[in-house]
């Protein structure tokens, strides 16, 4: 009888969790709403919303034309990535030629910017030996592209100051500091003849490339570590710059979308707690609910209070309280098990110190996974369709708009380039995601409405960025 109590208050636990996540999509609608009011306030005065909605400086993107071999170095939240990029002057003639991806040393996450910014250039010299004498660019000043994944607030294409620090980073004499020239000193220190051509964030890279590919491409959005998304605005409607900018033609908007916040959320009391005992408490909201580094630590939460009102999960496992010991990857790998006895589950929680759990409880953790993941890539897919509603490519309203068909059919083709490790890798997230926003938009509008996965976009894009910089 007591055993049956016990996964009676577990059942309910995930009962209470379900009904805490839910997203039906007249709640989705309400978000799509809240994003596109809450851009608008962004866009009209410096400070108007938590969006920061950040001018790019980015006017032109990638056409396609572009000639010559470009370096891309982007500081993300887990990695950081170095590439070379070879372009033949057509969209077919795109050679990426060297690719490095490593994890970013946990210790330089609360260094210095001394010790950060030595270990980029170090890293880029290294990489630049492996070259030879072969070099296409031997004797010729190398053009950089830093993509940086943490806002900054620009004065210029290539130059802007760190606003925050985001995704547990915490290196505090960096926050006013100037991102490029601090990646540029340290270039000039190891005697490297590169310059820094561009400082985009990750989100500007990856629309570059799908602007490359397809010219359809005007918004993008990265779910990795963290998420963010930025889109084409016309400058006349940046009306917070106006004087600033020329008002004819368009720029890329850097919207900050991980501090997105909306009382129509469905936040739950590990949402909560989550923030409290972050890094960052009462900052990127939509962030801890949609990304990488997040979706693993709400899944733990919710394990670790199953474990402790009940017996379920045998004797009680000091590691399941450690924040951040289970990774989005493993979560991905527990919901997608797909053994009969789901042994990658039992593997997971053995790591975790829950040894031997019966089938009925691995199901159990799979079903949290699913809930703390469906609500993300839902939640996901309003964000997605906010920027839609905001620059009109939403089919007005949805099917609730009243449209005719025709009306509809006159809509335009609209590209959505997306990546990020969260989005690349993980099947269910990408699914849920996919399948709200055709539930938003509805079937017709939908098929409109494009989303690309661009691997390697924010590396890849931003050396094309500097490539079209420079033709
Ligand atoms: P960054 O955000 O550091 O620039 P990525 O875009 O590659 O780098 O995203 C890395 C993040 O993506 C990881 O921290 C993790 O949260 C998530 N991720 C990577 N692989 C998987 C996976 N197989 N399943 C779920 N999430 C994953």
């Amino acid at each position: 009888v007591k055993s049956r109590r016990k996964w009676r208050s577990v059942v309910e636990i995930l009962k209470e969790l379900e009904e805490g996540c839910d997203t039906p999509v007249g709640r989705l609608r309400q978000v799509v709403d809240a994003m596109a009011v809450e851009m608008h306030a962004g866009l009209a005065s410096e400070g108007g919303s938590k969006l920061k909605m950040l001018l790019t400086f980015v006017h032109h993107l990638p056409q396609g034309t572009e000639k010559g071999t470009y370096y891309a170095l982007h500081l993300g939240g887990t990695y950081f990535r170095i590439l070379r990029v070879l372009l033949g002057g057509e969209r077919s003639y795109l050679d990426v030629q060297d690719v490095e991806r490593h994890p970013i040393p946990s210790h330089l996450m609360n260094s210095t910017s001394e010790v950060l910014f030595n270990f980029l250039a170090f890293s880029l010299e290294r990489f630049i030996e492996k070259e030879g004498d072969g070099s296409s660019s031997q004797g010729v000043k190398r053009e950089l592209a830093f993509t940086f994944s943490f806002p900054v607030k620009h004065s210029s294409i290539s130059s802007g100051v760190l606003i925050k620090w985001t995704k547990g980073f915490e290196i505090s004499e960096m926050v006013g500091k100037d991102i490029a020239e601090c990646l540029q000193v340290a270039l000039n220190r190891r005697g490297l003849d590169m310059h820094v051509a561009v400082l985009v964030n990750d989100t500007v890279g990856a629309l570059s490339l799908g602007y490359y590919h397809d010219p359809d491409t005007v918004v993008a959005v990265v779910f990795g570590t963290g998420s963010n998304a930025c889109y084409l605005e016309r400058t006349d409607a940046i009306i917070k710059s106006q004087g600033l900018l020329t008002t004819s033609g368009s720029m890329v908007v850097n919207m900050e979308w991980g501090n997105f916040w909306s009382s129509h959320l469905p936040r739950t009391s590990y949402d909560i707690d989550l923030d409290a005992e972050s890094s960052n408490p009462n900052d990127m909201g939509f962030e801890k609910m949609i990304s990488g580094m997040y979706l693993g630590d709400i899944v733990r939460r919710v394990i670790l209070r199953m474990s402790q009102e009940s017996d379920i999960f045998g004797p009680s496992s000091s590691l399941l309280s450690e924040p951040y010991v289970l990774r989005t990857n493993s979560v991905s790998a527990m919901h997608e098990d797909d053994t009969p006895e789901l042994q990658e589950v039992a593997r997971i929680l053995k790591d975790l110190g829950v040894a031997e759990v019966p089938l009925k409880v691995r199901k159990l953790v799979v079903k949290v996974c699913d809930v703390v993941t469906r609500r993300a890539g839902r939640l996901a897919a309003a964000g997605i369709a906010g920027i839609l509603k905001k620059i009109g490519r939403d089919g007005g309203g949805g099917i609730t708009s009243g449209r005719s068909r025709s009306e509809i059919q006159m809509q335009k083709r609209t590209v959505v380039a997306v990546e990020g490790g969260l989005y690349m890798n993980y099947t269910m997230f990408r699914e849920y995601m996919e399948e709200a926003l055709v539930e938003i938009l509805g079937e017709d509008v939908s098929q409109y409405v494009v989303v690309k996965a661009m691997e390697d976009g924010s590396s890849i894009g931003s050396a094309l960025l500097v490539a079209s910089l420079q033709s």
